[in-house]
């Protein structure tokens, strides 16, 4: 066994635990793939009956994906089919245009 070096400096044990960042649950984005806190995203909501809409809030009850507060990641997720994916089903393209329309109007309130 080779204890040479064991006596000179010391161990910055002390610096454990300091300055670990708390843990953020992150989501991953199904337009652009880019992972982000909860907070920072909206939810598109599919409900029991199968209707797709956007959660802005986060509380509503059904099986979400998540986006960027983007219309570019909304659009990118209609163009990469990552909701489809994320769904398990085929999206009409009226439910991405109702989706985009409901974004718009969101945006603006
Ligand atoms: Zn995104």
């Amino acid at each position: 066994m080779n204890l040479r070096g064991t006596s000179k400096g010391r161990f910055e044990t002390e610096r454990h635990g300091i300055g670990m960042a708390k843990k953020i649950p992150l989501r991953q984005c199904v337009g652009c793939g880019e992972m982000k806190s909860k907070k920072e995203m909206m939810r598109v909501l599919k409900s029991e009956d199968s209707s797709i809409c956007l959660d802005f809030t986060g509380k509503k009850n059904g099986r979400g994906a998540y986006l960027c507060k983007s219309m570019t990641c909304l659009k990118q997720a209609r163009k990469n089919k990552g909701l489809e994916r994320s769904f398990k089903m085929s999206i009409p393209e009226q439910v991405y245009d109702a989706l985009e329309k409901e974004f718009a109007d969101g945006e603006t309130e």
